[in-house]
C-alpha cells in the first residue's frame, strides 16, 4: 500500500528542484500555488498566469501584455500545423506589427523563424522571377501577331520552345540560390542590427531575439505574388517591421531601431558609391597624368 503515496509524490519529485523561498503562491491569486517564476518580472504566477510555460522561457501574463493574445502562430505550430501557422503568422505580423513583436518568443533559439525568412524571400524571388518571365512572355506573343511580316509558325514554335526552357532554367536557379540568399542575408541582417544596438549601448535582449524579430519581419516578401510592384512594397514593408520588431524586443525609441536598421545598410550603399568615386577619380588622374 505503499504505491499510492509514491505516485502522489512523483510529480513533486520530477519537477525542477525550485529553491523552497522560490515555491510561493501566486502573485494574483493568493490562494493558489505558483507553477513558475516569472523570467522577466520575477513574480510567482499560477498556470492560468503563465502566459508562455515553456521551460526556461515562462513569462507571466502582466508581462506579456500589450502583445497578441496567444504566442505566435509559428510558435504554435504542433497544434495549428504548419500551414495555417504560417498564414496566421504572415498576417498578424504584417497587420499588427508592435503587438506582433511585443508578443513573448514560447521557443528558444531561432530555427523556426529563419526557416520562415528563408522560405519567404525563396517564394517572393522565385514569384518575381515567374512574372518578369511571363511578362516577356506575353510582350513577344503580342509582337509576333502584331507583326506585318507573318513569322512562320515552326520558327515561332523554335522561338516559344526556347523561351519556356529558359523561363524554367531562370526559376529553377532562383530556387537553388534563394534559400542561400534568403538564409544568410537574414543572420546578416540580425547580427548587424543587434551590433548596432550594442554599440549604442540599447541592446535589452540577446541576439537570438533580435534575430527572430528580423525574421519575421520577412513576412511581407509574400507580396512578391502581386506583379510589377509587389516585390517592392513587400520589400520596404520589411524594413517597417524590422523597425518595429526591433523597437519592441529591445524596449527602444523608434528613433534608434531606425538607427539599428538602416544605418549598416547605409554605411553599406555609402562604402559601394565612395568605392565607384575612387575608381573615377584613379581613372581620371590616370589619364591626365598618361603621355
Ligand atoms: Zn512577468
Ligand atoms: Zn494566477
Amino acid at each position: 500500500m505503499t504505491e499510492p503515496s509514491m505516485s502522489a509524490l512523483a510529480p513533486r519529485l520530477g519537477a525542477p528542484a525550485l529553491p523552497v523561498a522560490e515555491v510561493g503562491a501566486c502573485a494574483v491569486h493568493r490562494d493558489r500555488n505558483a507553477a513558475a517564476t516569472c523570467t522577466r518580472c520575477g513574480s510567482f504566477a499560477c498556470e492560468e498566469c503563465l502566459f508562455v510555460s515553456t521551460q526556461g522561457l515562462e513569462t507571466c501574463r502582466a508581462c506579456a501584455y500589450g502583445g497578441l493574445d496567444e504566442p505566435v502562430p509559428l510558435e504554435r505550430r504542433r497544434s495549428l500545423g504548419w500551414w495555417k501557422a504560417t498564414r496566421a503568422t504572415i498576417r498578424l505580423a504584417m497587420l499588427q506589427p508592435s503587438r506582433f513583436f511585443r508578443t513573448p518568443p514560447a521557443e528558444r533559439g531561432f530555427g523556426v523563424p529563419l526557416l520562415f525568412a528563408t522560405g519567404l524571400y525563396t517564394f517572393g524571388q522565385i514569384c518575381q522571377v515567374a512574372w518578369v518571365m511571363l511578362g516577356m512572355g506575353a510582350l513577344w506573343w503580342v509582337a509576333a501577331s502584331a507583326s506585318e511580316a507573318a513569322i512562320r509558325s515552326d520558327q515561332a514554335a523554335l522561338v516559344s520552345g526556347l523561351f519556356v526552357g529558359y523561363s524554367l532554367a531562370a526559376v529553377l536557379c532562383t530556387l537553388v540560390q534563394a534559400p542561400v540568399y534568403g538564409l544568410l542575408g537574414a543572420v546578416l541582417a540580425g547580427a548587424l542590427t543587434h551590433g548596432t544596438l550594442r554599440l549604442l549601448g540599447r541592446a535589452r535582449a540577446p541576439l537570438e531575439r533580435t534575430l527572430r524579430a528580423v525574421c519575421y519581419a520577412n513576412a511581407p516578401l509574400v507580396l512578391g505574388v502581386v506583379p510589377l510592384l509587389g516585390g517592392l512594397v513587400g520589400w520596404f514593408w520589411m524594413l517597417g517591421l524590422e523597425v518595429i520588431g526591433v523597437r519592441e524586443t529591445h524596449r527602444t525609441s523608434t528613433g534608434t531601431a531606425l538607427i539599428a536598421v538602416m544605418g549598416y545598410r547605409l554605411v553599406f550603399c555609402l562604402g559601394v558609391v565612395g568605392l565607384y568615386g575612387v575608381l573615377v577619380a584613379l581613372a581620371f588622374a590616370a589619364k591626365s597624368a598618361g603621355p
